[in-house]
């Protein structure tokens, strides 16, 4: 019976997976295209003092604007450029592009570029980023390498050993979406973090459930004693701001402050006098 079942439910969904199949190869088909012709381009989002709202730093944020399909969330097509391999090349394209970018920014300004566990699978990751450094002549204590809790996970040993010799180049890591993954309280220890950016469903949750304020609260806190900044992702209302620096947050992210927005708008922001986001909060 499981073996008709097994046939049955074949055939019902193969004429789906195949759609989603050849939606997929078209899709990688675009990417390898978009990255020869320079397609993308990389958008950057302020963090900001949650105390005084100064920009602390910038995160650098892919965007593909298909000629086509419009515009293509990374959300869609970073995992496409993961399972073929185009992570590496795109990888390499935007932390050059950010490091450049970001040497021309006030000098107390930090750069946050986003790595892939995949790209953890290239045994040249720290000579790639050695090269974009040195490159860009960005001072290494301005770039902030963003990694999940994924790359903790697999090849523990071999990707501690890569997180290592990344920090020995002068650069800070922060581990992004904290809150959402599998790894354990413990890797806060083992690991050499610089900051903790706590997810935005634990941001959006925040004085709706109690119980997500209390999780915020418990992480800002370890933080503090393992002398790790803590930074909320997501902060789109005043409430979550207020909640957020009564908890002791050392960094805020989110709408509330600023979109991603491209190189030059940044620019312009910089060249301002205050922060628009400073008068309204
Ligand atoms: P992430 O690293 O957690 O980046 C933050 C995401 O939250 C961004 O989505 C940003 O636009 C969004 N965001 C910021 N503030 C708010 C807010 O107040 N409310 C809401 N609802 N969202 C907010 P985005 O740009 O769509 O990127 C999604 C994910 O794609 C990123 O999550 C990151 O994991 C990945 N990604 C983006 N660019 C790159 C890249 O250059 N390389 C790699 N490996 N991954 C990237
Ligand atoms: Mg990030
Ligand atoms: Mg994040
Ligand atoms: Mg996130």
């Amino acid at each position: 019976a499981a073996k008709a079942d097994g046939r049955r439910t074949r055939r019902l969904f193969e004429p789906a997976m195949d759609a989603a199949l050849q939606n997929r190869r078209a899709l990688e088909c675009d990417l390898r295209a978009a990255i020869a012709a320079e397609a993308m381009e990389v958008y950057y989002q302020p963090l900001v003092d949650a105390q005084s709202l100064a920009v602390t730093g910038c995160e650098a944020l892919l965007r593909w604007r298909h000629p086509e399909r419009g515009f293509v969330s990374p959300g869609a097509f970073i995992p496409v450029a993961e399972e073929t391999g185009l992570i590496a090349p795109l990888g390499e394209w935007v932390l050059g592009r950010a490091c450049r970018e970001a040497a021309g920014w006030p000098a107390g300004v930090r750069v946050a570029v986003n790595l892939s566990p995949a790209q953890f699978r290239s045994p040249d990751l720290v000579g790639m980023v050695a090269r974009a450094l040195a490159e860009s002549g960005l001072d290494p204590a301005r770039l902030e390498l963003e990694i999940t809790e994924q790359v903790m996970l697999e090849e523990t040993t071999a990707n501690l050993a890569v997180l290592h010799r990344l920090r020995a180049l002068g650069l800070r890591i922060a581990i992004d979406d904290f809150g959402t993954g599998y790894a354990s309280l413990s890797y806060l220890r083992a690991f050499p973090f610089d900051k903790i950016k706590i997810d935005r469903s634990f941001t959006a949750a925040l004085g709706r459930e109690a119980t997500a304020g209390a999780i915020v609260q418990a992480v800002i806190g370890l933080g503090a004693t393992l002398g790790i900044t803590t930074l909320a992702e997501g902060v789109e209302t005043a409430e979550q701001l207020a909640a957020l620096r009564g908890s002791g947050c050392g960094e805020v992210q989110g709408f509330l402050f600023c979109r991603p927005v491209p190189a030059a708008e940044i620019r312009r922001l910089f060249a301002a006098a205050a922060m628009p986001w400073m008068a309204a909060a």
